[in-house]
Parts: structure tokens; sequence; C-alpha cells
């Protein structure tokens, strides 16, 4: 989401005749844009800030300005600390950046907006150009949560949830694929609780799906919460829709997930899971999971590793448990850490086994690859498959924004390498 954010950033100080360099050292403005998820994210800031001071001893001042979360979180204490900081904007108010950043120009006092806007924000965004030109582009289409889990800052630093309209969506929508976009990834801190006066993620698929030159759609991330029955029949029907679904769960065990206030058990979340592989025999997973959280025993860990090896997931995204200032979690009492470190090694050599043998499983096979990007190296490209794994080919041709059907030959923990069979024939070759 801060990809998509710092974008319409771009867009937004156009208007005032800012353009993006790719030349730091001559940047009249620094933008930081913040994530609070990982761990010493304020220190990160403070370091990039250093960077800056360095490059710029001898020289002008730049304004520096901190957007995203931690600016949301923190930003009085950051302003306190760092003279350096002009201003700090969080992410319910960076539609104001151009009037944020004339301010400083004209004066010295550090400016502090982190109010929750979102419904101003967007309303203004509407009105701002996307000038997005990836073949794989990001749009925002909710914000925030009200789930409370114990661990995590978002309710805190994105507010409550808000969805965009359908129209507002599927017009920016037409825009990034008139600019080139081939594939949408749907996002959302809680995309699938999407809810538009009553219409639901599943009706915003099916509605941009109707966009021509729209081949591929994703969204992400997911709560089993929100995983209802009209979505799962999106995945049955919709062929636009890609089969990787990415379905944070956190812990295998019942106890943990209640402590998390995960609102979801094992059984709901296998059921989903059953329900989806029912609807679409080529669905797959990928999740997210917290190793060590405050009271979790060896029987606890053991049970998470029991539903890894049960769901088979493809991908996974697992860390040790470290506490955000500010949420319930914190005040816990943390599992020891060598212990708790012990554990991640465990799993995430599990995960790795397990995704190998479904990469393994693919060699000699053939894969619907959308080609992104032409790589640094001669006549290479990327590309992802319907599963969003990453493939390289080689090609002379310019293969960009194409989908085309590669033989996989071999492959790694991270990457896959194929050979071209047949390129896109027409517009029906939707993967
Ligand atoms: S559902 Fe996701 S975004 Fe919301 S509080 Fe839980 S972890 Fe955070």
């Amino acid at each position: 989401m801060n990809e998509y954010d710092s974008n319409r950033i771009y867009d937004l100080a156009k208007k005032i005749n800012y353009e993006q360099t790719k030349n730091f050292n001559e940047a009249d403005c620094y933008v930081l844009n913040t994530c609070h998820i990982r761990e010493k994210a304020t220190d990160k800031v403070y370091h990039d800030i250093g960077r800056v001071k360095k490059i710029f001893k001898n020289k002008k001042k730049p304004i520096v300005i901190v957007t995203g979360c931690v600016a949301q979180a923190e930003g009085e204490i950051l302003l306190q600390n760092e003279k350096y900081i002009d201003a700090v904007l969080g992410p319910q108010s960076y539609h104001i950046f151009n009037k944020t950043l004339l301010k400083v120009e004209k004066s010295n006092d550090q400016v502090n907006s982190t109010e929750f806007n979102v419904v101003e924000k967007f309303d203004e965004l509407n009105f701002i150009y996307n000038s997005n030109n990836k073949v794989s582009s990001f749009l925002t289409i909710q914000e925030g949560c009200d789930k409370f889990c114990k661990f995590c800052v978002v309710p805190y630093t994105r507010g409550e949830e808000y969805s965009r309209s359908i129209n507002e969506i599927s017009n920016e929508c037409k825009t990034l694929v008139s600019n080139g976009a081939k594939e949408i990834t749907l996002l959302g801190q809680n995309v699938n609780a999407y809810n538009y006066n009553g219409h639901k993620l599943s009706t915003l698929i099916n509605e941009i799906s109707k966009i021509k030159d729209l081949k591929r759609i994703r969204y992400t991330t997911s709560h089993p919460v929100d995983f209802t029955e009209d979505l799962i029949q999106v995945h049955k029907h919709n062929e636009k829709l890609m089969p990787l679904i990415h379905l944070p769960i956190q812990s295998g065990s019942n106890k943990i997930l209640k402590a998390m206030n995960r609102k979801h058990n094992i059984k709901d979340y296998l059921d989903i899971i059953n329900k989806l592989k029912k609807a679409n025999s080529s669905v797959r997973f990928s999740s997210d999971f917290i190793i060590g959280y405050p009271g979790e025993t060896e029987k606890d860990f053991k049970e998470t590793l029991s539903i890894l090896k049960e769901v088979e997931f493809i991908n996974t995204y697992s860390f040790v448990f470290s506490p955000r200032p500010g949420t319930p979690a914190a005040k816990l009492k943390e599992v020891d850490i060598n212990l708790a470190k012990e554990r991640l090694i465990i799993f995430q050599k599990i995960s790795n086994e397990i995704k190998m043998r479904y990469r393994k499983d693919l060699f000699n096979k053939t894969r619907k690859v959308l080609i992104e990007n032409k790589m640094n190296t001669k006549d290479k490209f990327f590309g992802r498959d319907e599963h969003f794994n990453s493939i390289v080919i080689k090609n002379k041709n310019d293969l960009r924004g194409l989908i085309i059907k590669v033989k996989i030959l071999t492959g790694n923990q991270n990457t896959l390498f194929g050979t071209v069979i047949e390129k896109e024939k027409s517009e029906n070759f939707a993967a």
C-alpha cells in the first residue's frame, strides 16, 4: 500500500512543479514514506535522516517530510527529537501534501498533520490523474481495520475500515489499464471486508473484470472472518481472478488465536480452504505466521507446524513476535527469544521444503506468465504466473505486457526459469 501511496504523492506533487528525481544528491525535498509493521521502524527513520544530513552537510538543507504509519503513530516524538524533519503527514492526510510542502517552503515551523481524513483524502485523489504505468499495478480500494488483533498497529495508524466507491475504483482501474496495466492488485488492510453501500469485494471484482484489456486481478490482504461464500464463488467463475490466495492465519493453535483476538479458529480457517479448493482446484495458498507469540507453548507451536503441513502453503511470511508500541500485546510476557528463534528456524525449514516440493512439481510443466519487465541482463524478462511465482525467461523480442506460455525448466526458492512456448494469441488468451 505504501508503494501505491508513494506514487500518488508523486502525482500530487507534480501539480506544484515537483518531479521525481533518481539523483538523491540533488533532491529539493525528501519524502520518507514509512511502514510501522516491521521492527524498529522509528530507528530506520532516524537512520535515513542521518544519511540525508550527511549528503547535504555542505549544501542547502532539503525539505524533509515523513509520511506513512510511523508519522501517524510517532509523529510528535519524531518532530521533537529530530529538528531536521520539516513535517509529518499521516497516511490519511497525504492529500494535503502540496499544502504542507508549500507551507514548509515559506516558514521555519514544523508541521504535524496526522488527522484521520480518509473520506476527504480519496475525494481529493479522485481528481488527481494516476500516472502509474506498470504492467502490474496496485490500487487501494479499502483502508483501515476494525479487527484489533492484539499485536497489530493498523487500527491505530490507518483508522477504522473505509471502502471507496465501486465507481471511483472502476474509473481509476480504467486509467491504469489505459496506461498499460494488464494486472491490478486490489489493496486493503482488510481487503475482503470491502463494503461500499452493501456492495462487497465479489461485486467489485466482477465489475472491473468487464474492463476488456485487464487480464488479471489479485487482491490482498484478506481476513478469514470476511471470507464469505460470494467471494469463494468468484474464484469458481471469474477467470481473471488469479488462484493464489493470501490468507493470514498467524498461528495453528486455537488458544493463541484467541489470545491474539483473531476472531477465527482453526476449523473456520480450514473450512474456507476446503471450500475454495472445491470451488477451484487450481487455488493455492500463502499465509502469515507469528512465531513465539506470548503464551505459545511447545504444544501450540506443534499445532502451527501441523497446519503448515496440512494446507501446504506455497509461500509463508513468518516472523518471531516482536511487540509494537501501543498495542495490547506489547504488555504481555514474551516467550524466551532464543526459543522463539529456534522455533522460527524449524518452521521456515519445513515451509521451504513444502515450497520446493511444489516448485519441483512445476518443472517441465507449462505456466501462463504475464511479462512485467525487461531485466538488466541482456534478453531476459521477468514475469509472474497465476500463483504469483517469479519467472525469468530469455527472449529476443520485447514481451512486456503479454501473457505467454512458458515451460518451466528449473528453479530455486525465489525464481523459476523457463522457455517460451507460445505468445499471447488473442485477447481471449486471458490467464
Ligand atoms: S485484521 Fe490484519 S490489519 Fe486488522 S488488526 Fe488484525 S492483523 Fe491488523
